[in-house]
């Protein structure tokens, strides 16, 4: 039902509300291209980011049934928008395209959909990607999207205060289970890092939320070595996230 409003209010509002044509253009999004996002906009559970079919007004969860039973380790999450057949090409350019004229796009919408996670947030800490992965990669698409965000918010940026301690499988085609596992012990707070989290409100930034495993080792980490909270905002969520993780 969403999904037909937001086609209707695509039809009836500029493509461009949001974002001016020239920082569009410059990441090389076409009016139509970007007019099929589907933004993640308010009601959204709490705790996942996911969008809640109806809008219950007043009486309203704030948070999805998934959430209430299961919580994540992190506290809030938030996506700019769906991880579906319309975003999915732009994130995977960035991803492995070395498209960074992305980043300050995506730091954007990041900050929008996040905006009462980032007022709340001390310092922006990028998921890390593996010192191999880096290599192949050539950069950490996270840290790209994370260091215009906090200049714009004027948060502490923090790159260096999680690293990978095991190199880690690709997560693609694991359950959660499976990622859980894969992941559970792949992230530390370094030394630097601990003494700049601690008693501190972190805001965690990825690209994609699928399980939440990742999102959720690095919450246990940070929260481990003395950060306050665990926020976790990035470009895009899959729908059924908490299917994934049954
Ligand atoms: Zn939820």
């Amino acid at each position: 039902m969403r999904d037909v409003g937001r086609g209707l209010a695509d039809l009836v509002l500029p493509p461009l509300a949001h974002d001016s044509r020239e920082a569009t253009a410059a990441a090389g999004l076409t009016p139509d291209a970007w007019s099929r996002i589907k933004f993640l906009e308010a009601p959204v559970c709490d705790g996942c980011g996911a969008a809640f079919e109806f809008d219950g007004g007043a009486f309203a969860e704030t948070r999805c049934a998934a959430c209430i039973a299961q919580p994540y380790r992190f506290q809030r999450a938030r996506a700019a928008c769906l991880y579906d057949d319309h975003s999915r090409g732009l994130i995977l350019r960035f991803k492995h395209g070395d498209q960074q004229q992305f980043a300050p796009l995506f730091a954007r919408w990041i900050g929008r959909a996040a905006a009462d996670l980032i007022e709340e947030a001390d310092a922006v800490v990028p998921v890390p990607l593996h010192p191999f992965r880096l290599l192949s990669r050539r950069f950490n698409q996270a840290a790209e999207v994370a260091r215009p965000l906090a200049r714009q918010a004027r948060l502490d940026y923090l790159p260096d205060a999680l690293v990978r301690t095991s190199h880690t499988d690709s997560q693609g085609g694991k359950s959660r289970r499976g990622r859980r596992l894969n992941v559970k012990t792949a992230f530390a707070v370094t030394e630097a890092g601990r003494r700049r989290i601690k008693g501190r409100r972190i805001l965690l930034i990825d690209d994609v939320l699928t399980t939440g495993a990742t999102g959720e080792a690095c919450a246990r980490a940070l929260i481990e070595a003395g950060a306050r909270g665990v926020d976790l905002a990035v470009i895009a969520r899959v729908r059924n996230a908490r299917e994934l993780t049954m």
